[in-house]
């Protein structure tokens, strides 16, 4: 066993969290002193709970928790500013208090607390991100399942190259978030962003359970939200695809056309059909629209980026 011992801060994005966190805190304290006796972390080593502008009572308990343990820190947004805002919120945190390497992990525990002591392990080894891959996706609705696997595939054909079944539940070391801070973009896609910079990276299987207590925190508008900026985030290849299909649009229409041309000097045809024209009108028309958009989530990605507003406010922090 090596000498050095790691600082480990925990990093755990809470929104309206009640009935989860104080269970969830009282379970990775375990987690803390088990790794601590068997030396293979520092008894330095930290909870920090970013409470996400919960409505509920959340940031009550953890004021309690932190009176109580003074391994228990965190910070408190204004309002709700969205997962991952917490997660990078948490990650300068503990980046400024003061570790070696970040875990962060959901509130609810969905994740397997216990893999972390893989996660350390890797990085005992010198990897500088661990990432937790999911066994399964069973505890996930159909949809959910179904959205997420679109996803991944479709960031992999983007040239994004995000493993399937990637979870944000991953080991950074205090390299990754040293380099992180020199990244300036407001809306950063975390999951895009490890995977890219290029360190010694590292997977951990995990399994998932049921959410422990209330109820999931993402509907369809917030994970859409994800996805988009995950792909307006990292990849320009749909405005390329842009380009191609406007071109090949084009010579579909000088093919017709030559046709039509040819058709009426040699065959005497004149073309007939409205409804032809009205079907191609009405797709081709489609198509540009939804070009279009594809454009204007990139234009609004620069819009919301160009602004250079803060990418979250804190309210309050315990030090
Ligand atoms: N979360 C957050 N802000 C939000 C939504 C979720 O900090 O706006 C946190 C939430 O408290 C939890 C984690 O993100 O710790 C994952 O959320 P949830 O378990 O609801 O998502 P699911 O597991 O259903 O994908
Ligand atoms: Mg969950």
């Amino acid at each position: 066993m090596s000498e050095f011992k790691p600082i480990l801060a925990i990093v755990v994005p809470c929104y309206n969290e009640e009935l989860c966190v104080s269970s969830t805190v009282d379970k990775l304290l375990k987690v803390i002193s088990e790794l601590v006796n068997k030396n293979k972390i520092s008894e330095k080593s930290y909870i920090y709970l970013v409470d996400d502008g919960s409505a509920d009572n959340t940031w009550n308990i953890i004021c309690d928790m932190h009176k109580n343990c003074s391994s228990v820190k965190g910070l408190k947004f204004i309002r709700n500013f969205g997962n991952q805002k917490a997660l990078i919120a948490g990650y300068e945190a503990v980046r400024n208090i003061g570790c070696d390497c970040a875990v962060s992990i959901d509130a609810d525990l969905q994740q397997d607390e216990w893999a972390i002591e893989k996660f350390i392990d890797k990085f005992t080894d010198g990897a500088d991100i661990v990432s937790g891959i999911r066994n399964s996706r069973k505890t996930d609705s159909f949809f959910k399942k179904t959205t997420a696997i679109l996803f991944y595939t479709l960031m992999n054909i983007l040239g994004a190259k995000i493993p399937m079944n990637h979870s944000d539940y991953r080991l950074v070391s205090k390299r990754a978030l040293d380099i992180m801070e020199q990244y300036p973009e407001k809306y950063m896609f975390l999951r895009g962003f490890f995977n890219e910079v290029g360190l010694k990276t590292s997977y951990v299987n995990f399994d998932v359970k049921p959410r422990m207590a209330g109820e999931s925190k993402f509907n369809f508008i917030k994970l859409m939200g994800l996805a988009l900026n995950g792909i307006t985030s990292f990849s320009i290849v749909p405005l390329r695809i842009i380009s191609v299909l406007g071109f090949l649009m084009a010579l579909f229409g000088f093919v017709v056309g030559a046709e039509t041309i040819i058709e009426k000097i040699f065959f005497n045809n004149t073309p007939n059909g409205w409804a032809t024209t009205i079907i191609l009108l009405c797709f081709f028309g489609g198509i540009q629209i939804c070009c279009l958009g594809i454009i204007g989530e990139y234009v609004g990605q620069v819009y919301r980026e160009v602004k250079g507003r803060p990418r979250y406010i804190k309210e309050t922090e315990l030090k």
